[in-house]
């Protein structure tokens, strides 16, 4: 299988580079893996279109194309990222404005959006300080690329696998938690 880790974090001292690190080696052997590092690329994640670069002819901007291809090549889709002010980093929520066209990963239908990225799965797996018990009940905090995003592409199953309490857990909670990412990677 192929699979296309994309990791959002601006530092590599970071719990999220633990578990992208945990993510990768993990993962079988057997697969083909690649690793996206939004920052590391510098990814431009402002969408820009104007008279002369038409909004219809996102899906074709030679900028991204690399991108497109990283997802069309991907089975697998794996996202790391902590939450920000209830969702993802405005660098991967650029990357998905920006990558995720009209055209490309979906068109609109009579009845919605109709997805073109059929066939794949995606796992994302995110931190966050608020509490377990709260999330259920607030908006985003990973809801929105799971549901809104990458089922509205075609793209499922999608899992969520979440840390609540990040900053403020003990290291054997992170461990645990370490250790349930290595056995979901393991499982893939
Ligand atoms: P870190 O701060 O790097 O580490 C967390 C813990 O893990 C620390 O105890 C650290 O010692 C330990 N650790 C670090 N590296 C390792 C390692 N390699 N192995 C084992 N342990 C390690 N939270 C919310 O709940 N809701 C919000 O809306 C929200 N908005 C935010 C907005 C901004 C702009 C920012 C910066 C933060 C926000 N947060 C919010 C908090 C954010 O979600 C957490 O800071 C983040 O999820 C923690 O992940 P981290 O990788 O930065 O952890």
């Amino acid at each position: 299988m192929n699979i296309l880790i994309i990791y959002t974090y601006p530092n590599h001292q970071s719990f999220n580079n633990a578990i992208l690190k945990v993510v990768q080696q993990n993962l079988s052997k057997d697969h083909n893996v690649n690793t996206l590092d939004l920052y590391e690329e510098q990814f431009d994640p402002i969408l820009r279109f104007d008279d002369t670069h038409k909004r219809r002819d996102l899906s074709t901007v030679p900028g991204m194309e690399k991108y497109r291809n990283m997802i069309t090549w991907a089975d697998h889709i794996i996202f790391i990222y902590p939450i920000w002010w209830s969702g993802m980093p405005a660098m991967l929520k650029g990357f998905i404005d920006r990558v995720f066209t009209a055209g490309f990963a979906y068109s609109y239908g009579k009845r919605g959006l109709i997805g073109h990225l059929q066939g794949k799965s995606a796992w994302i797996i995110t931190t966050h300080n608020t509490p377990a018990f709260l999330t259920p009940f607030i908006q985003d905090y990973g809801k929105v690329l799971k549901n809104q995003i990458l089922k509205s592409c075609g793209i499922k199953p999608v899992t969520h696998t979440q840390l609540a309490g990040t900053e403020n857990s003990s290291d054997e909670k992170l461990r645990r938690f370490l250790d349930k990412i290595a056995n979901i990677a393991g499982s893939i």
